[in-house]
């Protein structure tokens, strides 16, 4: 054993890619955290929306010892049923028929996104009937750009950075991959004028804007995005990667918003596996017309040896993964959201501070916009961001919050979130904003 203590171990060995906080964890129950000396936290961050039923619920503990002394690991050179049923459960929770690809993170999820959408310009006409094969062919000649949003997050792959709308991800990594183009959130002059351009192959968006200070799609916007979609024959491709998976109370995000939409593709990560790391994709069946003649199911294109990775959907992270949902499923909990998201964001309107200017977001995907005047009044050091000062300040004072952007901070509390749990995280904000 090491007798260097945790921060220094960190300090010496780990690359510093994080602006890490001084915080040194060492376990979970519940909604609850400890640190090293003991002291307890109200986690109200989850992993950033990944621990959707707390920490160490007893059934996923169960159900994950036994299947570790069952099997862990066999690759995707086999089949493992684990994977199978929790392909079949996901394709169940999206409502239309589709089929599921496996990988171990959101960006990987995205990778996924964007292969799908090469291939799809690359060997595709056009979804059979939006337009004529003279325009299509012409089109396909060179159709590969994909529309994302600013203010956007895609995660840390080169082309994930590629793919987000947010120059402080892409500083210093240049080249970037071709193929993204950026048009404002919930614009849809902007949208429909960037799609004008026959080289676009799809448009890329997070129903819900996680990374800042959540801003939700407009119920129109997502409907223009499918009509412009369907009218130039381009894929929607919706990054449910933080909103997904019962986080605003519906397996899908974008329902809470606008459940007439339906993309032909979605990325999930994050609260999927409840804290075991995975992502996965699901694809729609529309046809696709390709350039040989045939037609195939779009859930069809990624086809044997396009795509694939090593660990996705072992029978471990598939099991857990399919243990937590059922507990969502069998615990009530995306009512539980929907209904505790409601109540913690009246709470929060309701303490009436100056230093809150806004309370945003849709089941337990809440964002609390802090006032212009935040650094003034809170005296926040010169050239730090007001988010992170009063994530710190909660951090003392036992709640655990997640910064989005530079003057937002993040609630994410598991879905399964009691009312008193709620009103602690209330009466701590409230004492932390009384004490500037
Ligand atoms: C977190 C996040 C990602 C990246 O996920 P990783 O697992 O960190 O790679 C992508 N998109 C959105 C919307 C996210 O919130």
């Amino acid at each position: 054993m090491s007798s260097a203590t945790t921060r220094e171990l960190f300090d010496r060995y780990v690359i510093p890619t994080y602006g890490r906080f001084d915080l040194r964890l060492t376990r979970g129950e519940g909604t609850y955290v400890w640190d090293e000396d003991d002291k307890r936290y109200l986690d109200f961050g989850a992993g950033i929306a990944v621990t959707s039923i707390g920490h160490c619920h007893p059934r996923v503990v169960a159900t994950m010892r036994e299947q570790i002394g069952t099997l862990v690991h066999v690759s995707n050179l086999y089949y493992n049923r684990p994977q199978g049923i929790l392909a079949e459960r996901l394709v169940r929770y999206v409502g239309a028929p589709g089929k599921v690809f496996f990988c171990n993170s959101g960006a990987e999820a995205n990778e996924g996104l964007y292969k799908l959408a090469r291939k799809f310009g690359n060997d595709g006409l056009t979804p059979a009937g939006t337009h004529t094969v003279g325009e299509v062919v012409e089109a396909c000649q060179y159709r590969r750009t994909i529309v994302t949003m600013l203010q956007s997050f895609h995660g840390r792959t080169l082309a994930g950075i590629s793919a987000t709308g947010q120059e402080k991800v892409k500083h210093g990594f240049e080249p970037l991959v071709e193929g993204f183009v950026h048009v404002p959130y919930n614009d849809g002059p902007a949208l429909l004028a960037a799609v004008q351009d026959p080289g676009v192959v799809a448009v890329l968006l997070e129903p819900i804007q996680g990374e800042r200070g959540i801003y939700p799609a407009d119920a129109k916007f997502l409907q223009l995005a499918r009509d412009l979609c369907d009218r130039h024959g381009l894929l929607l491709l919706f990054d449910e990667v933080q909103c997904g998976l019962g986080r605003t109370g519906d397996w899908c995000g974008w329902k809470s918003i606008n459940p007439d939409v339906m993309p032909d593709a979605i990325s999930w990560a994050k609260g999927i596996g409840g804290g075991f790391p995975l992502g996965a994709i699901w694809v729609g069946n529309r046809p696709v017309r390709l350039k040989t003649g045939k037609t195939i199911p779009l859930c069809d294109l990624l086809g044997p040896g396009s795509h694939g990775t090593t660990f996705g959907g072992t029978p471990l992270v598939s099991t857990g993964a399919n243990e937590v949902l059922s507990v969502i499923e069998e615990e009530g909990m995306l009512a539980n959201a929907k209904a505790m998201g409601s109540y913690a964001r009246q709470a929060l309107e309701a303490l009436a501070s100056p230093l809150i200017a806004e309370v945003r977001g849709i089941g337990l995907l809440i964002g609390i916009q802090l006032s212009d005047d935040f650094a003034k009044r809170a005296n926040v050091p010169e050239g730090k961001y007001p988010s992170l000062f009063l994530v710190e300040r909660l951090h003392e004072a036992g709640l655990l919050t997640v910064p989005s952007g530079a003057s937002a901070v993040r609630w994410l509390p598991p879905l399964n979130v009691k009312r008193a749990e709620i009103d602690e995280a209330v009466e701590i904000t409230r004492r932390v904003l009384a004490s500037f």
